[in-house]
């Protein structure tokens, strides 16, 4: 096996998290009583470029075809692409000429927040661009490669932005869709990306992060490794909150604007957090384990008192703490969500069955686990708001109840 970015045979086994089923196919009471498939989900971490990454890839077709994770069922994502999309326009003093193409554009949430200052242009593989097609933005169905950007190319013009939220660690195909972005990106263009930080995976073991979809962990030094090898070089990078903790990198081509400061400071930063030296990742393997434990006896304590427990929020991070930590029915009682695409379903590999957020209040059960950490204010702040009064657990490296 070869780094996904530098192609060193240096791989060093972090840790495995058992094999799981597909994070975002949640099944029909029917599949439920049918075999499914599950696959290896191991963590690696390059000692050349030190790029975290997960070993087998599963193929992008059977991942995406059934994905039913929207942009804007997130509450966070349109005033922050509201923010950045103002911030881009104001920046890089964009026109109503210039094109700005988003992509894994999903369901155009991103690109609406333009609102008519730039022509928009997605580019995304998933049934979720429905939602883009019915708001009329601009969509391609497909995934993104150079033969994509040279078809945008023959009907469009150079982009001045592209960006990719949230969805650059997730393509498979990373040489095909880099040199897409270059083949695409103007001459004094930006490639905008956001992306979860390894760093709190590591710091504040956020080790939901780590799924299927999720093929890579990007801290800021492979990331230069990898844009340099296509001509690009990072010039700034910011630190968000999105998703408990990301980047968001500013590349443009080599020596076309002066390099920020920052990207010193935070190369700087990972250094001294530890990124770039195998001990830290052993140790993390082991705080890992560890957290399994305390998670599983309180779930067990709670249950042997009798208590009753449901889940809340059943995403593809959650899916990664039921599977790993072997959380079954027989622990957590139902999952609620808000989304109707998962209500009535079941979560994949645990079958723990998915309701509303109705059901919660309905029946108020003595504790809820946030199954959806990232997202752990929000959620509580919400459920609260409608008026649970049972205790929520947050799962994390001391799960905790409040
Ligand atoms: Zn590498």
């Amino acid at each position: 096996m070869n780094c996904q970015i530098c192609s060193s045979r240096k791989l060093v086994h972090v840790v495995s998290l058992g094999h799981h089923a597909l994070p975002d196919v949640f099944v029909t009471p029917a599949e439920a009583t049918e075999p499914f498939t599950v696959y290896p989900l191991d963590l690696y971490v390059c000692g050349q470029c030190w790029l975290a990454q997960i070993g087998y890839q599963v193929d992008p077709d059977l991942l995406f075809r059934d994905f039913v994770y929207t942009t804007e069922s997130n509450p966070a994502s349109k005033p922050h692409f509201g923010r950045l999309t103002t911030s881009l326009v104001e920046r890089f003093q964009l026109g109503n000429e210039d094109l700005a193409v988003d992509l894994a554009s999903n369901d155009g949430t991103l690109l609406e927040q333009y609102d008519g200052r730039v022509r928009i242009l997605g580019v995304d593989p998933s049934s979720a661009t429905a939602g883009a097609m019915a708001k009329g933005v601009p969509t391609i169905v497909d995934f993104f490669t150079e033969a994509t950007a040279k078809h945008i190319l023959a009907t469009w013009q150079p982009a001045r932005v592209i960006t990719t939220m949230n969805a650059f660690a997730h393509i498979k195909e990373l040489d095909a869709f880099m040199g897409g972005v270059v083949t695409l990106l103007a001459e004094d263009g930006v490639f905008v990306s956001e992306s979860h930080h390894l760093q709190n995976v590591i710091t504040g073991m956020q080790y939901d992060l780590i799924h299927h979809e999720h093929l890579r962990f990007y801290s800021l030094r492979p990331l230069t490794v990898l844009f340099d090898r296509y001509g690009l070089e990072i010039f700034d990078v910011e630190e968000t909150t999105t998703q408990g903790g990301s980047l968001l990198v500013y590349a443009g081509r080599t020596g076309v604007r002066p390099v920020s400061p920052n990207v010193g400071r935070l190369l700087a930063q990972e250094t001294a957090a530890g990124l770039y030296s195998i001990d830290t990742y052993v140790a993390w393997a082991a705080r890992l384990a560890q957290s399994k434990r305390r998670l599983l006896s309180l779930l067990y304590d709670l249950k042997s008192q009798g208590a009753t427990i449901a889940g809340v929020g059943a995403s593809a991070k959650g899916n990664t703490i039921l599977n790993y930590c072997g959380i079954r029915p027989d622990l957590l009682d139902y999952i609620t969500d808000g989304s109707e695409l998962k209500q009535g379903r079941l979560a994949p590999g645990s079958l723990i069955p998915v309701t509303g957020d109705e059901e919660l209040l309905d029946r108020q059960p003595d504790y809820a686990l946030v199954l959806t950490a990232n997202l752990k204010d929000i959620i509580i702040g919400k459920l609260r708001g409608k008026g649970y009064r049972g205790r929520f657990i947050v799962a994390g490296e001391v799960p905790s109840t409040e």
